[in-house]
């Protein structure tokens, strides 16, 4: 038997042992949605996380929504009413930005590789870009010109470090992300010298972490960072966005992410800060920690074997849907995720099994020898923590197997 992760806290089932998501049965959702497999993403719980970031975090930091962590339609139109701005990294996200109600002065386009019909959207859009590079700057500034719009620029900055412990290290050394802190006090005064709505720093430096000082730590560098490049190009930002970096757990042993000392430490760096960010604000951007935990991804069984004495249940989902729960999406060592029979919730495990996908591929691995009790065909399956790069994460064209359905509850 191998562990798996930590069921997410506020789940419970209804007295016949049924699952409930935002308060409804796991099977009836299915019903509803018509056919699993189905992610259920819980409002109830969406908002509650907004709630909960906004208590521990010092009022004068805003918050943002990095869409990429999950871009179902219904989902970003509840985030857009709750959060300050939505993070994109792409054409196509800044088009669903645009489309779920936010304004586009509160969008922000980071990411490498944009191309010059993306810049075009954006400027044209009115909303800021965060240049990955000189060469992007030098694309904007034209197609600005070429407008006739004032283009609102940010300077996205790959930082002296990186966020300790994180997942993805998104900064330190030679990287394809943001423009190197040395060289960009003479990319600042060259925009403003240009012409245009400089808009500040955006400094990133990691995702996926679990310990706050660390987090801790990185914001009080990034704060610093932001300062001296600010003295340097002798210009005050008007929006310092820190990244984000807090992650949740996936798997045995991991403890979620003191929010409330991450946002005491916070409290403490900024008012502390140099002189010449006394006027900026701050943003912290957030996909996974915000919408992770509010979905789950129900999947049914579809065949019970043994082989070599080993038991199978064999589901109708699979890695073509949650990847990162197969073990294929950034991770080194497979670990499974939170699982459980949605039928059976809270039940003691009667057996080991290895839950697996319908696809013909040794890696669709849902759950590798995990206690369960006892999974019949026609059973629902639960895996947690689901809500954030699942469905668009995941590669839903391999084997032909179609998309999941999506449902916000
Ligand atoms: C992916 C990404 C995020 C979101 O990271 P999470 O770990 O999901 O919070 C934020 N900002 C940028 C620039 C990103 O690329």
């Amino acid at each position: 038997m191998k562990p798996h992760g930590p069921i997410p806290p506020g789940f419970v089932a209804d007295e016949g042992g049924m699952l409930l998501i935002g308060g409804r049965r796991a099977d009836t959702l299915a019903g509803e949605a018509g056919d699993t497999p189905l992610f259920v993403y819980d409002g109830r719980m969406l908002t509650a996380r907004v709630a909960q970031w906004r208590a521990a975090m010092p009022d004068m930091v805003q918050l943002h929504y990095a869409m990429k962590a999950n871009p179902y339609t219904p989902l970003l139109a509840h985030m857009a009413a709750m959060v300050d701005g939505f993070d994109v990294a792409s054409g196509g996200e800044l088009q669903a930005a645009l489309a779920s109600g936010m304004t586009a002065a509160h969008v922000s386009f980071a990411g490498p590789g944009k191309r010059d019909r993306e810049l075009e959207a954006a400027i044209a859009a009115g909303a800021t870009l965060n240049l990955e590079s000189a060469g992007e700057a030098d694309r904007a500034l034209a197609i600005g010109a070429r407008l006739g719009v004032t283009p609102r620029l940010a300077v996205r900055v790959n930082p002296d470090f990186d966020l300790k412990g994180s997942g993805m290290k998104m900064g330190g050394g030679a990287k394809p992300f943001g423009v190197d802190a040395a060289q960009v006090p003479a990319l600042v005064k060259r925009l403003r010298g240009a012409g245009a709505d400089w808009q500040g720093f955006h400094i990133f430096a990691g995702s996926q972490a679990l310990d706050a000082a660390a987090i801790a730590d990185t914001q009080a560098q990034t704060v610093a960072l932001a300062a001296r490049l600010a003295n340097e190009a002798g210009a005050v930002p008007p929006l310092v966005n820190l990244g984000g970096g807090m992650g949740v757990p996936y798997f045995p042993g991991d403890v979620a992410v003191d929010a409330a000392a991450v946002g005491d430490a916070l409290g403490e760096t900024l008012g502390a800060r140099d002189a010449v960010l006394g006027a900026s604000r701050f943003a912290m951007e957030l996909g996974r920690w915000l919408v992770a935990e509010a979905g789950v991804y129900l999947t049914r069984i579809v065949d019970r074997k043994t082989s070599h004495g080993e038991t199978f249940l064999v589901t109708d989902g699979g890695l073509h849907h949650q990847l990162a729960a197969s073990g294929n999406f950034g991770t080194v060592i497979r670990r499974n995720y939170p699982i459980a029979l949605a039928g059976r919730f809270g039940v003691e495990p009667v057996e080991t099994v290895s839950v697996v996908g319908c696809l013909c591929t040794p890696l669709d691995r849902l759950g590798d020898q995990v206690a369960l009790p006892h999974g019949a065909v026609g059973d629902l399956v639960a895996i947690f923590q689901a809500g954030a790069y699942g469905a668009s994460a995941s590669p839903s064209a391999f084997l032909g197997q179609g998309p999941a359905r999506e449902m916000l509850v």
